[in-house]
């Protein structure tokens, strides 16, 4: 029998699962599209449990429509790692792909080692993560964070209801409440996905270790000053409204630079409309979507007040109205230390250099860290590209990752 720190994953099995996943829901004229339960979709999870069949693994789904495979003993809690096999359209060959694949070759790896796991190591496929329909369906109903009302009502892109589209895939809303797994039933959760930004590729570096997903906010800041000829109005009797936006915008920057978290603050103005747009007219509205990103909510809370009082200090200088209207936002999500901790363990015992990082965009581990233990590593996008055809991962950085996944795993099962 293996000794568990000299285990290593198989890459050609991995490879290979990953070339032939990629195959499925691809056009002929290459676009990817595999969305929850529908045909291709359908087409994937039966692939996906062939694969597990035949490394002696028996796939389930649950009523929510997700796919796990257990090794190990069959009771008790677990040690649980996946992601999402549906795409965005046209989406790439990773984002999540890599995520419930490397999780199958850990599963298979542990089979094949014959260990005597303390205790069962589930791969996991949540179903919907990508939100055609409602965001990270399948992992919220796992979780039991999913609101039912909002499942009835949710529809995608035509029209189609999300009901409709589970029914047509064989499964029956009105069973989606079992698949909530009792408290403590996942013992830890730890996920590897594509970075999907370009911070791991331009640092050369192969791992990065997620220490939270970020809280976003979005508010609209709005100047309103008077329409007056750019002629004949001078300077000085000017209500300029984009005089006050510009000064915020830059004032803004370097309010976050100094009071967000170090170098995880993140301030956008991506949405700027000015009215009435002529060049000879000086503009009495702009209005800027304020994007606040920090992994901590405190900070992005901070962040949104000053944002306010910068705001109303710049329009009575400038003479202008103010309006500062809170649109949305989406808390941050802390990953567990010690699942942290064991990622560390395994990348250095692999002999990796690594970063720790927060995670930008939202994945399955935020919503299972609200009740498990959740961890993430990420693997470098080339190009930081991602949701499009030419998203990837090199090959070695690949099987890096998924054989830090299998270490991590192990550290968990037998912590
Ligand atoms: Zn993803």
């Amino acid at each position: 029998m293996a000794e568990w720190k000299d285990l290593r994953i198989d890459m050609s099995r991995l490879k290979s699962d990953i070339e032939t996943l990629s195959k499925i829901g691809r056009s002929p004229e290459g676009a990817l599209g595999r969305h929850a339960f529908e045909p291709p979709y359908e087409e994937a999870r039966a692939w996906l449990k062939a694969r597990m069949a035949e490394a002696g693994i028996e796939g389930r789904d649950d009523p929510a429509g997700n796919t796990f495979g257990r090794v190990g003993p069959q009771d008790g809690p677990c040690v649980m790692s996946g992601s999402h096999i549906d795409t965005v359209p046209d989406g790439g060959p990773l984002d999540g792909a890599l995520g419930v694949l490397s999780a199958l070759e850990v599963a298979r790896s542990l089979k094949d080692s014959g260990l005597d796991l303390p205790f069962g190591f589930e791969c996991a496929a949540f179903v919907e993560e990508e939100g055609r329909f409602l965001d990270c369906m399948g992992s919220k109903a796992m979780a039991g964070q999913l609101d039912l009302e909002e499942v009835a009502h949710a529809t995608d892109p035509h029209g189609k209801k999300l009901t409709d589209a589970m029914k047509g895939a064989g499964f029956d809303p009105a069973r989606i409440p079992e698949a909530q797994r009792p408290q403590g039933d996942v013992k830890a959760y730890v996920e590897i996905h594509i970075e999907q930004g370009p911070v791991l590729e331009q640092s050369e570096l192969p791992i990065g270790v997620v220490e939270a997903i970020v809280g976003i906010n979005h508010t609209r800041v709005i100047f309103e000053g008077e329409p007056d000829h750019a002629g004949t109005t001078p300077m000085d009797l000017r209500k300029d409204a984009f005089t006050g936006a510009a000064e915020y915008a830059y004032r803004m920057r370097r309010i976050v630079l100094d009071e967000g978290t170090k170098d995880r603050a993140r301030i956008t103005f991506g949405i700027v409309d000015l009215l009435p747009g002529a060049a000879n007219i000086v503009p009495y509205e702009v209005s800027m979507m304020q994007e606040i990103r920090d992994v901590s909510d405190d900070k992005v809370d901070l962040l949104y007040a000053k944002g306010e009082t910068l705001a109303k200090e710049i329009a009575e200088k400038h003479r202008l109205g103010m309006r500062y209207e809170y649109q949305s936002r989406n808390l941050a999500a802390a990953m567990n230390l010690d699942v942290q901790a064991r990622i560390r363990e395994a990348t250095k015992a692999l002999d990796l250099p690594f970063v720790d990082m927060p995670s930008g965009a939202g994945h399955d581990a935020q919503v299972v860290s609200r009740v498990a233990p959740a961890g993430m590593i990420f693997v470098p996008s080339k190009g930081g590209r991602s949701h499009r055809r030419d998203e990837w991962t090199d090959w070695p950085y690949l099987e890096k990752g998924a054989n830090v996944l299998l270490q991590s795993v192990l550290r968990l099962l037998y912590a």
